[in-house]
């Protein structure tokens, strides 16, 4: 088979798992069930047929409005699916037919789903975390890292600790910051949503490379939140000089709070709630999980500013660009050092 044609085998796969994503992105924050009702239109409520269900295509088909009502259809549907498909192409470009891919690929697409949920609603679904979590850890069990200098962590595709060391050290790199932001600037800087999202980071990829992600989103969050700043004070007259803080304001975590939570991030207590609260579900009544979701819906998350997405993007780039990245890294170090 010629490589391009592999190539849009695997793009069409990816925007197909994107229009999946879009349920998703949807449903997830909103604590409805993923699987039921089927696809409708949220305004007329039309159930939409696979005639509408075409990723990309349906969308520019019909203009980006529902074919029933006419409603507009948000964009979003139409760059998840392209997204999806792009990166999805980018894995398979950088790790070829290998189980690497078959498990970045499924983290990739995990990954998407918080960037767009964390932009819109300031929180990452724990299921999000908690799926990626154990994606890295089942990994790092069928795999061994190619190249990994840490030999001794590596017996026979054993690699578990690696994966239990990266997500321990990214855990306590990032509960760190929320403490520091939070004795700093009294107010939540950082969320556990992030603090659990750097943990399964942690989990999926080889440590160093993940390091360099985070150093990655820091960056580009100053970039980008720079930009936003400059831009959002370029617009507003003179008269109105202070942007209003958009932050929803919650008061902020007491400190032996978020320490113990942190100690519970670190040994995946949150994991062993959530696995116990799905098998608890199972054998409630339906209408009491019901009254439990209402309850549940909109609690604004514990993360103020979304950061998620930032660390989303680099850890996309570092995953995808790996060999630029660690090169990137290494002429650094030898600058840094004064070799060479
Ligand atoms: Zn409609």
């Amino acid at each position: 088979m010629p490589d391009w044609y592999i190539g849009l085998v695997v793009f069409i796969y990816g925007a197909v798992v994107g229009s999946f994503l879009n349920v998703l992105i949807y449903r997830l924050p909103r604590g409805l069930s993923i699987v039921k009702p089927r696809s409708h239109c949220p305004n007329c409520k039309t159930e939409l047929g696979v005639k509408d269900l075409v990723p990309l295509l349906s969308f520019l088909w019909q203009r980006g409005k529902c074919r029933y009502c006419g409603a507009r259809i948000s964009w979003r549907y139409f760059w998840v699916e392209l997204a999806t498909g792009l990166l999805f192409l980018g894995i398979y470009w950088r790790y070829g037919w290998s189980w690497d891919t078959v498990f970045y690929v499924l983290f990739t697409a995990a990954l998407i789903a918080a960037f767009f949920i964390d932009l819109e609603h300031f929180l990452i679904p724990d299921g999000l975390n908690v799926f990626m979590l154990v994606l890295g850890v089942a990994r790092n069990i069928v795999l061994i890292e190619e190249g990994n200098p840490q030999a001794w962590v590596r017996v026979a595709g054993w690699n578990l600790p690696y994966a239990l060391v990266g997500a321990v050290a990214c855990t306590a790199i990032f509960a760190t910051i929320a403490l520091m932001g939070r004795v700093m600037f009294r107010k939540d800087a950082m969320g556990f949503g992030d603090v659990k999202l750097a943990r399964a980071i942690g989990a999926m990829m080889p440590l160093k490379l993940a390091l360099l992600a985070f150093a990655g989103s820091v960056a580009l969050g100053a970039i980008v939140g720079g930009l936003l700043v400059a831009f959002t004070l370029k617009k507003q007259s003179p008269a109105e000089t202070t942007p209003a803080d958009t932050t929803p304001t919650t008061p902020p975590e007491p400190i032996g709070q978020m320490l113990l939570y942190s100690l519970a991030l670190l040994v995946a207590l949150d994991v062993l709630v959530f696995f116990y609260d799905g098998v608890r579900s199972l054998f409630s009544s339906r209408k009491a999980s019901a009254t439990s979701e209402a309850e549940e819906e909109f609690v604004p998350g514990l993360t103020t500013i979304p950061f998620g997405p930032y660390i989303v993007a680099a850890t996309l780039i570092a995953l995808i660009g790996k060999p630029y990245v660690l090169a990137l890294w290494d002429a650094y170090w030898r600058w840094a050092t004064g070799g060479g």
